[in-house]
């Protein structure tokens, strides 16, 4: 209590009065992301920054007592990234939130980190350009979390995710200097490739204050489809025949018919409810392209015997389609009581051993297991459904969790695919990188962040003891 009250008097002396949150109700609010299960533990006081220069005097205050110190965006994160677990001081970053330049010649925009991503996308629309990343919680998350986590989400199949976006950018370390790395030009070879090691980490190395994003021409047409398919094991094989022949849809995703029921739910144009297993498509590009490519995937369809093969004419149909799958997790949410959304990331020819692999894990912890995701990029999210939050659940929903991602490693993948490590998947990191990588990684930490004041406890379970 006395070490957040000196923190707070220190910080209103600091900064301006209005920057900085001490309350116990306003520091509460920033104990936990949105997957709410993780302990919390409220931060010992708030930042708002509104200035690169501000971020700076705060990290030279706190790299001088050593206080930790956890960056945060808009606490959509999946993994328990921005819980200030070990106290200190929160830095809630979305009064930086300035979209800076867009440059329509050289295809780059700088952005502020607590710009909300759906807010860019319209932005560069506006402007015929085009920024593909896009998590499903694009209304709400920040750029900052996007690039601190390499967010993603169903366009990864065609266009990446995050990190394939991210050309430059200011951060400000844990002593409170301020570095540029990379630039605004695509091509860059200067040393060592810092902004793609800032890229991911996590909040773990230092505190992003500005960007430069790659963007791209907007595509002049879209054209959404919709597979109906018999069994879960079809969907997955039609995945990968779809890639395996040479198309490349900008949006494919795998959902199971109790998914599509809970969509339907939302929609004023329902889904059909025949089959067990579906894809949602996006195929955009110019229109002759657009046509050619649905109508190839249209004739793999019926060639791999699907039910309905549904090319979706009405623009705002298609919407609707990709607005409530965009909202499934939400849903979710709603129903039951404790939702885990796992993230591995599998090759996608292995797609159909995964969704095999799911369905036993669930049949024999008797535990519901709803399985959807960006098939596209093999990123397909198995996710645990608790009705009940009880010793015996707990205790089978951490089975699966570790069922799911020892299968995901079998299968040649990764334990995250987009939310990244944080608290969730600190415990399995090891079992992907081994002893050695996970020493450079933190041989890495300790020369940035000597301190280890820059979001402890995250990533790796055991931290310099703060
Ligand atoms: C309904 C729902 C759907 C989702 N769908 C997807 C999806 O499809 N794909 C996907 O990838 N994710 C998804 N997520 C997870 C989440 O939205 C993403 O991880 C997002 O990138 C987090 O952004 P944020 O601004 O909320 O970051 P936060 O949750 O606030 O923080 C995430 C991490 O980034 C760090 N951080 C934040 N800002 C900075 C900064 N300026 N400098 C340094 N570090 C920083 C934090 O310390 C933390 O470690 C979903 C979440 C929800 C709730």
């Amino acid at each position: 209590m006395a070490k957040n009250k000196n923190i707070a008097r220190d910080l209103f002396r600091l900064l301006n009065a209005d920057k900085v949150l001490a309350e116990p109700e306003d520091r509460l609010c920033y104990a936990a992301d949105a997957t709410r299960y993780f302990a919390q533990r409220s931060p010992d006081a708030v930042v708002l920054p509104e200035t690169t220069e501000d971020v700076s005097r705060v990290m030279k205050y706190a790299f001088a007592r050593t206080i930790p110190v956890t960056p945060r965006g808009a606490g959509s994160g999946l993994s328990g990234g921005c819980t200030p677990i070990k106290g200190g001081i929160v830095l809630d970053m979305k009064r930086m939130n300035r979209i800076v330049e867009i440059n329509l010649t050289n295809l780059v925009a700088q952005v502020e980190p607590g710009v909300v991503l759906a807010h860019f996308q319209r932005a560069v629309e506006k402007e015929k350009l085009f920024y593909p990343p896009d998590p499903q919680s694009m209304d709400v998350c920040t750029l900052g979390g996007n690039i601190a986590t390499r967010a993603g989400g169903p366009r990864g199949v065609k266009y990446g995710a995050t990190g394939n976006y991210v050309l430059g950018l200011e951060v400000v370390l844990p002593d409170g200097s301020v570095i540029n790395t990379g630039g605004t030009c695509v091509k860059h070879s200067v040393g060592y490739d810092l902004t793609h090691l800032l890229t991911g980490s996590e909040g773990t190395l230092g505190v992003i204050t500005r960007a430069n994003l790659r963007l791209l021409p907007l595509p002049p047409a879209r054209k959404t489809m919709v597979a109906v398919c018999e069994t879960p094991e079809q969907a997955a094989s039609l995945v990968t025949e779809i890639i395996s022949q040479g198309a490349v849809p900008a949006r494919l995703e795998f959902l199971l018919k109790s998914g599509i029921g809970l969509m339907n739910v939302y929609l004023a144009n329902r889904l059909p409810m025949t089959g067990e297993a579906y894809l949602l498509m996006e195929i955009d590009g110019l229109p002759a392209q657009v046509r050619e490519e649905s109508g190839r995937i249209a004739a793999i369809c019926a060639g791999m015997k699907v039910l309905e093969t549904r090319v979706v004419e009405d623009d705002k149909e298609a919407e609707s389609y990709w607005r409530a799958r965009q909202n499934l997790n939400p849903i979710l949410q709603a129903i039951f009581k404790r939702v885990i959304s796992e993230d591995i990331t599998v090759p996608r020819d292995k797609i159909p051993q995964l969704v095999q692999a799911m369905h036993e894990i669930s049949v024999s912890l008797g535990i519901p297991l709803g399985l959807a995701g960006h098939a596209g990029d093999g990123n397909i999210h198995p996710t645990v459904l608790l009705a009940q939050v009880n010793e015996e659940t707990e205790k089978k929903a951490a089975q699966a969790v570790e069922r799911i991602i020892r299968t995901g490693l079998k299968l040649g993948g990764a334990i995250s695919g987009e939310h990244g490590i944080g608290l969730h998947k600190s415990e399995f990191i090891e079992l992907e990188l081994g002893r050695t990588q996970i020493e450079v990684m933190k041989s890495i930490k300790k020369a940035i962040d000597p301190k280890g004041i820059m979001n402890p406890g995250k990533i790796w379970m055991e931290e310099a003891g703060l």
